[in-house]
């Protein structure tokens, strides 16, 4: 038989883990009917040569925040630029829908505080074609769009809805209120949302300082909402936790939750700095959930989850320091002016805050965690011997002058890089063994969100480079391994069935990939959101092409402007 489409000759990682092999793939339509040994499939109607290049499945993040981008922006970027073809959206308990009337500043300043996308981007971009979570759907599904995207719903905007000032002031919920809250979660699951999402760290805040709304919910809270899940028959309850607690307080509603719903609990797992070892309770507690038969799991991160400084962004070290401060209103050409003041320059590199210590402890100390980045590239484990604090005892300088030089260099475009997750080893290896645990699943990239102080929206392309092939400072991880983690298993914690696995039968959602030569772009600041709204970026190279459903949406790194891909309704 002619395929509509074969690809021949290609180095395959299938997403099942399996050893990785030449094979030659056929596609009818939206669906892979062929996997054959390399140089079986006659032509296709249009036929690919493939040597010498990766073919995977696309990939699939399960951690964005593209809730408001997905009404305005079909590529979905930076995901769609790293090869992936399905999205969930809605983590961390933020989102926009439901949504009363009289909520959607609300909702903004919200999702501004916590996610740090500008406000006059969502107040632009938004079009408010809905009020529930159902309505909601609809206008998504209306768009067509590049790849594919779930939802979850948001504990946030489903507390304000029911609860109004009472819970977005997160006072304690009545009964009724538990009732009216899994009310609109059920109706959410059954309009297709793929789980419900709550945040319980004191991290995440709105702009007014408010914490979301439900972080300190009580267990009847919870478990209420968790009878929704029961009662739906799917959903994914997915949380940001305060990562120290997580053993002693959360533990034990986590368990109950997912006792109650039979469906999977998913909790974001980080070492912070101030509780390296947690992880590894967390670790032995997942086992013992599973032998429990509870499905329980702890999303985990690809690598640090770092802040990138610059001057252009939301947050840098000389932010606070009164020798900036006086000139932090300017525009940047003429703030770059004023900060190369000779007496300026002596004062912001020589004098420290009266500040108690902050000042001290951030950034003198702080800079023993900080690295330069060379033209937008970032080393993404890097050495301590090259930190900021090491380079700067090497030159008798003090640390202040090689920040205030970065941050001024390239015209104000230079960038620090500054790990605070997951590098309390000061390399990845608490990265390297979360990975392999049998029950932890690749997220938080957080794509779409953070925009002015993080870029990690590229972690897919991050697993095949640094953890596949170029990692020096400890032992790499099979590529097979890597392709399996962002595509069967993270489908496959979703009930996405589908896709994720390059087999006859399954969704053609592909990637053919140059992996000798895939590489990132730099790191800059992007004027690009509604409103000329900023947001760090960062491309790939090597991409050769991507497939949604059959339908080819990038070539050669660059989007073709087909838009196959569509809204997920879970369970439909
Ligand atoms: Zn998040």
């Amino acid at each position: 038989m002619t395929h509509d489409l074969v690809i021949r000759d290609a180095w395959l990682a299938d997403g099942t883990g399996a050893p990785a092999r030449a094979g030659d793939v056929g596609v009818d339509g939206k669906v892979i009917t062929a996997v054959e040994p390399a140089g079986t499939l006659g032509p296709g109607r249009r036929s690919v040569d493939a040597a010498g290049r990766l073919l995977t499945p696309g990939f699939v993040d399960i951690h964005t925040h593209y809730d408001a981008q997905a009404t305005w922006d079909p590529y979905l970027t930076p995901s769609g630029w790293h090869g992936v073809t399905t999205v969930i959206m809605g983590n961390c308990g933020v989102g926009f829908a439901p949504a009363a009337p009289d909520r959607h500043d609300w909702l903004i300043q919200l999702m501004e505080g916590v996610e740090d996308i500008p406000g006059s981007a969502l107040s632009e971009g938004i079009t408010w074609a809905w009020e529930s979570f159902p309505e909601y759907l609809d206008a998504l599904e209306a768009m067509p769009r590049a790849l594919d995207a779930g939802v979850l719903v948001g504990h946030g905007p489903v507390r304000a809805y029911v609860m109004g000032e009472r819970g977005a002031a997160n006072e304690a919920a009545t009964g009724d209120d538990i009732v009216a809250m899994a009310d609109v979660v059920g109706t959410a699951l059954r309009a297709g949302a793929f789980g419900f999402s709550t945040s319980r760290t004191p991290l995440h805040r709105a702009r007014d300082g408010e914490l979301v709304p439900g972080t300190d919910a009580g267990a009847s809270e919870l478990l209420g909402i968790a009878a929704a899940i029961r009662r739906a028959g799917h959903g994914v309850f997915q949380f940001a936790p305060d990562h120290a607690r997580v053993p002693l307080d959360e533990w034990p509603w986590m368990r109950q939750v997912a006792e109650l719903t039979g469906q999977p609990v998913s909790v974001n797992v980080n070492q912070p700095d101030s509780a390296p070892e947690v992880w590894r309770e967390v670790l032995t507690l997942l086992d013992h959930a599973h032998a429990d038969g509870l499905s329980i799991v702890a999303q985990v991160a690809g690598r640090t989850i770092g802040i990138l400084y610059c001057l252009q962004g939301s947050v840098h070290p000389l932010m606070f320091h009164p020798a900036y401060q006086e000139v932090a209103a300017l525009p940047l050409a003429d703030r770059l002016q004023a900060l190369a003041d000779p007496e300026r320059r002596r004062r912001t590199i020589h004098e420290l805050p009266d500040d108690g210590g902050f000042f001290e402890r951030v950034v003198v100390r702080g800079s023993e965690k900080m690295w330069l980045t060379t033209d937008g590239a970032i080393d993404y484990e890097p050495p301590p011997g090259s930190s900021i604090a090491a380079l700067a005892r090497a030159r008798g300088v003090p640390p202040t002058e090689l920040i205030l030089d970065q941050l001024c260099a390239h015209d104000g475009d230079g960038m620090i890089y500054a790990p605070f997750f997951n590098y309390a080893y000061g390399d990845l290896s608490f990265s390297h063994e979360a990975n392999q645990h049998a029950h932890t699943r690749l997220g938080l990239s957080d794509a779409g969100a953070h925009c002015g102080a993080i870029c990690d929206g590229g972690v897919p392309t991050f697993m095949l480079t640094h953890w596949a092939r170029d990692r020096t400072r400890g032992p790499k991880l099979p590529l097979e391994h890597i392709v399996h983690r962002q595509t069967a298993q993270t489908a496959g914690l979703y009930g996405l069935t589908d896709r994720g696995v390059v087999a006859p039968g399954w969704r053609a959602d592909l990637n053919l990939i140059d992996f000798d030569a895939l590489t990132f772009g730099p790191a800059r600041m992007a004027y690009d959101l509604p409103a000329g709204g900023r947001r760090l970026v960062q491309r790939a190279s090597g991409y050769a092409a991507t497939w949604v459903a059959g339908v080819q949406t990038v070539a050669d790194d660059e989007f073709t402007g087909e838009l196959p891909g569509r809204l997920l309704r879970a369970r439909r």
